[in-house]
């Protein structure tokens, strides 16, 4: 076990404050479990038991390609009235929960007294570009310490990353979800979860679409119940904090110790950046760019589908759905050259792996060998250069001809279905889209 670090740097005016943001993040470990929604959840009790009471509990999903991450690259903020300094001696102390026997978990804590909405501009930006970008630690310390927040740590002290950018989010975003989580008994952790398959999907159909991604219908996979040894049980999302406990609470499972909701920044795209062309995207960072079909989608070993896209400054990239992409894998198929895109997804060993993509235009004729204007049969090759003619009635043509073509697709998004989504990718479902929608459930 690591003993904690604490760097302590409060002002007396800070000290006087009565709202204070807990920061929290890097407790978890991938083999031996633990979730940091969990450390979260519970230190939100100690801090009622110690006489505060807790506003909101914020769920913030960080860059979806840091390496260092366990899963989801979760990371947590409580906000409290409880004043700083006992706020930062009881997360300390609850870190004890962290995994740290696993030496890839680096919990930090970062303790700011003032109001989520007040923290520095810096800590915004700082909370944004953990979303879209990378941090070193030292930037995290620097920022911290000028902020006047206090910090403590074990391990190297990763966690102090992510655990800045979820005191910084509440300034940083304005599109908000919920996620209601409910945890497992202590000592069935790591063993199979007993949850009614029929609960999860009637409770789904019922709240859907204020409820998304709590199922996969075209799957038939409950994906609000994850595979890992962590303590949740099931973790129901949407954009009403109502709907989904309400719907947690109607799902028939082993017994549940406690429920938690979380105001999250999950299914909001917070990762996209925009960008012009291919030219401008680097690897680790997720994009949304246009570009244009330049070479019909191929499907790899593996089921792997990948498509050749250019966009306007002629740079050229392939975009992949991968295997687990599972239907959305037909919608790549069936682009073809010519059709105007809008992409999204990560950029990772030079392709762009696709969350959704909008078709902006159909390319709606292709060039094939003419037929003979007179007996209606595929015109041959007249050898090279020189067109093509009917050796029967020896009509001739220049050249391959323009012929409509149908196509499966409809101009709009499509995306990945709800069992390959990224935690902060936004379902189509919950709209304000700039084209029509074709939403997976
Ligand atoms: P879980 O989802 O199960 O809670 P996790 O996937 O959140 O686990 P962590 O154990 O929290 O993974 O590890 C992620 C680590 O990466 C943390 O130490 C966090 O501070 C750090 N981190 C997060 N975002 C960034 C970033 N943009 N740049 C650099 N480091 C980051």
């Amino acid at each position: 076990m690591y003993s904690f670090a604490v760097e302590t740097r409060l002002t007396a005016t800070a000290l006087r404050s009565r709202v204070t943001v807990i920061g929290l993040d890097d407790t978890d470990s991938r083999e031996r479990g633990m979730c940091t929604t969990y450390v979260a959840a519970t230190l939100a009790e100690r801090l009622r038991d110690a006489g505060g009471t807790v506003e909101r509990r914020v769920l913030v999903r960080l860059n979806p390609g840091v390496e260092h991450k366990t899963r989801g690259n979760a990371a947590l903020a409580v906000h409290t009235d409880l004043d700083p300094t006992r706020a930062l001696e009881l997360a300390r102390d609850h870190l004890d929960l962290a995994e740290t026997a696993d030496p890839r978990t680096n919990p930090g804590v970062v303790v700011a007294p003032g109001g989520p909405e007040d923290v520095p501009a810096a800590v915004a930006g700082f909370a944004r570009a953990a979303v879209r970008d990378y941090h070193d630690i030292d930037d995290a310390v620097g920022l911290a310490a000028e902020s006047g927040y206090e910090t403590a740590h074990a391990g190297n002290g990763r966690g102090r990353i992510g655990a800045l950018a979820a005191v910084g989010a509440w300034r940083a975003f304005d599109d908000w979800t919920y996620e209601c989580l409910s945890y497992r008994e202590r000592d069935r952790w790591g063993t199979e979860r007993d949850v009614d398959r029929e609960s999860v999907f009637a409770a789904a159909d019922r709240a859907y679409p204020t409820a998304w991604d709590t199922v996969d219908r075209g799957e038939g996979d409950p994906v609000c119940v994850p595979r890992t040894p962590c303590p949740v049980l099931y973790g129901i999302r949407g954009d009403d904090p109502g709907t989904v406990r309400s719907v947690a609470g109607s799902i028939e499972s082993e017994s549940v110790v406690r429920c938690a909701l979380f105001v999250t920044n999950q299914g909001t795209d917070a990762h996209l950046r925009p960008v012009d062309g291919f030219g401008a995207v680097s690897a680790g960072r997720a994009f949304r760019v246009d570009g244009e079909v330049v070479a019909p989608a191929e499907t790899r070993e593996g089921g792997h589908v990948f498509c050749e896209l250019r966009s306007d400054d002629g740079e050229q990239m392939m975009a992949a759905a991968f295997e687990p992409t599972k239907r959305f894998r037909d919608r790549v198929r069936a682009l073809r050259v010519g059709d105007r895109l809008t992409v999204c997804g990560e950029v990772s060993g030079g392709t762009l792996k696709l969350e959704k993509f909008a078709v902006r235009e159909l390319a709606t004729a292709e060039l094939a060998t003419p037929d003979c204007p007179d007996c209606g049969r595929s015109m041959g090759s007249a050898g090279a250069g020189q067109g093509y003619r009917c050796r029967d009635c020896g009509t001739s043509a220049d050249g391959k001809v323009a012929v409509p073509v149908e196509r499966d697709l409809e101009p709009g998004w499509y995306e990945v279905p709800p069992c390959a989504r990224r935690h902060v990718a936004k379902p189509l479902v919950r709209g304000d889209f700039d084209a029509p929608t074709h939403p997976e459930r």
